[in-house]
């Protein structure tokens, strides 16, 4: 069984894809991880991000086995993610790996944006993930301040806002529900509550 979960950032499609992984067995990929990460390789090599070259290089030489998610998952790398996540030829090196991830013989959950749409349009489950961009920026606000940043919540909303602009309006796989997709508002759901609604609209996919 593959399972597609896309949405925009802090909509909890990482905490639902995570959850039901774990609770069917199957191998789960963070594909933001891999933006995420291609962008910290060209900041630390001092390079820009939109040197499309240098971020196509950089996107071709990861491994999926050396990501310090640690390191990835700060606000900064968030950011720049959705500047390199822009560029279609950074897509294009990352199309394979993520297929690749697919083929797990028992299936996998990937979640991101354009999972349902570009990557596994054959997915047995999509669910598109989303929340108010209010509830979006409390969440990512608690969870940064958890890691240690010192945030504030307008600056986390309009970073929401900002990258939800990017992430939908760009021409290379735009963040858009799959026309079969379930859409999952979870503005009024806490963690459990979102993850019963998510493995409801897979139990009744599977029959
Ligand atoms: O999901 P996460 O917040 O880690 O993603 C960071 C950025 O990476 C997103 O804002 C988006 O621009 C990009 N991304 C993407 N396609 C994916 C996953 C992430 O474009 N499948």
């Amino acid at each position: 069984m593959i399972v597609a979960i896309d949405g925009p950032a802090a909509s909890g499609k990482g905490t639902i894809a995570r959850r039901l992984a774990r609770y069917f067995g199957l191998p789960h990929l963070d594909t933001g991880l891999l933006y995420r990460a291609t962008a910290r390789v060209l900041i630390d090599e001092g390079g820009r991000l939109d040197d499309v070259e240098a971020a196509v290089a950089a996107a071709r030489g990861l491994a999926l086995t050396e990501f310090d998610e640690e390191k990835l998952r700060g606000r900064e790398m968030g950011e720049a993610a959705s500047v390199v996540g822009a560029i279609p030829e950074v897509r294009a090196a990352l199309i394979d790996m993520q297929r690749h991830f697919t083929q797990h013989p028992s299936g996998a959950v990937l979640d991101g944006r354009d999972i349902g749409t570009i990557i596994a349009p054959q997915a047995d489950v999509k669910i598109f993930v989303t929340a108010s961009p209010e509830t979006r920026a409390q969440r990512r606000a608690l969870e940064l301040r958890g890691r240690g940043e010192a945030v504030n919540y307008p600056d986390i909303l309009d970073d929401i806002r900002k990258r939800d602009e990017r992430d939908a309006g760009r021409s290379a796989a735009p963040l858009k529900p799959a026309a079969d997709a379930e859409i999952l508002d979870t503005t009024d759901l806490d963690i459990e509550a979102a993850f019963r609604a998510a493995l409801a609209i897979v139990e009744k996919k599977r029959g």
